[in-house]
């Protein structure tokens, strides 16, 4: 107990040294798509006096502009969405592991990656959606999307989209390439139309009859619950929702998140930073502005996403969702799924 205390003192003590001198500069690379995160940064600047300054661009973009820096690069830390991009960026040794107790503390295991090189700081779900007048029995398992009683009713992004890669990545993780292969098959053999557009765009076509069942992620359907979307929020009471897989490995969950930078010239700052970005306030932003999930266990959801209801989330580590991204559009290649 005596030992604790002088613990608490110590760590007191060094995080009141490091504010002191901790005002400075953060260059941040991020590729988050969504406006609501202002408050995210503007929070941060000013608790700490540090300021960030961001530049924004897709994932692709913002990976081959560090590549191409090097060892010049002024970016401190690289956000992104989707574990498959951070997997990318590590593969291509943009980042460099760090080490954080308040990170290792808040984050479960299986949203960080397993060296520190990348953390995840909001979640969301791909999930089923369906037409209620037009769908009775709506599948329960992303495995049931390729049982041929839908054919001709699912409605689902392409390959080359980095959403439809980790599904199936997920799927190559529990089931292998040959069951992945497989259900590929069924799940293209039940496509309403050839794939098109955004995840928005797939929850519209229930609404205007084109698609009977869609594949999108948690926060589109929650945004259009929030504010209006066009062509969605006018009939969103005619859509229900599934979270799939409740009965076994839980729903596939992907992530956004970041890392600090191979080369970052300000290193403690990219370090404050994560950790801030897993503190309360941060995780309740991100819910807020985007109707994401937090990562960190009873942290503030928006009323819309809460909306959704519980559910269970696949516990694989997200990690594994890049591992398996290639095999993945490979998988989508042999079947000739577009
Ligand atoms: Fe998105």
């Amino acid at each position: 107990m005596r030992f604790h205390s002088f613990l608490s003192i110590f760590v007191l003590t060094a995080v009141t040294a490091t504010s002191a001198v901790a005002e400075g500069e953060l260059n941040l690379y991020s590729s988050r798509h969504y406006d609501t995160d202002e408050r995210l940064y503007t929070d941060f600047e000013a608790q700490t006096g540090i300021t960030i300054n961001r530049i924004e661009a897709k994932a692709g973009a913002l990976m081959e502009r560090m590549r191409a820096e090097g060892k010049n690069s002024p970016a401190d830390v690289l956000l992104t969405v989707d574990a498959g991009n951070l997997w990318r960026a590590t593969e291509a040794g943009l980042f460099q592991p760090v080490e954080s107790d308040i990170l290792n503390a808040r984050i479960p295991e299986n949203l960080r990656s397993p060296d520190g090189s990348w953390y995840a700081f909001s979640q969301r779900a791909r999930m089923i959606f369906y037409a209620k007048d037009r769908v009775e029995n709506p599948p329960q398992t992303y495995e049931a999307l390729a049982d041929p009683q839908y054919e001709g009713m699912v409605c689902a992004r392409s390959s080359s989209n980095i959403y439809m890669q980790s599904l199936l990545a997920s799927i190559i993780a529990h089931a292998g390439t040959e069951a992945a292969t497989e259900w590929t098959q069924g799940f293209h053999d039940n496509l309403a139309r050839k794939p098109q557009g955004g995840d928005t765009d797939q929850l519209r076509g229930l609404i205007s009859g084109e698609c009977d069942i869609a594949l999108a992620n948690s926060y589109y359907f929650a945004r259009a619950l929030r504010k209006p979307v066009k062509g969605l929020s006018n009939a969103i009471d005619g859509i229900g929702w599934v979270f799939p897989n409740q009965s076994d490995r839980g729903a596939h969950v992907n992530i956004s998140g970041g890392g600090v930078a191979a080369h970052a010239p300000n290193r403690e700052n990219a370090i404050r930073f994560l950790e801030y970005l897993a503190g309360d306030a941060a995780q309740a932003y991100f819910s807020a502005g985007n109707d994401e999930f937090p990562v960190v266990e009873g942290s503030d959801i928006s009323a819309e996403a809460a909306s959704l209801g519980a559910f269970e989330a696949d516990a694989l580590n997200v990690s594994e969702l890049g591992q398996h991204r290639k095999e993945a559009q490979m998988v989508y290649d042999r079947v000739g799924y577009p």
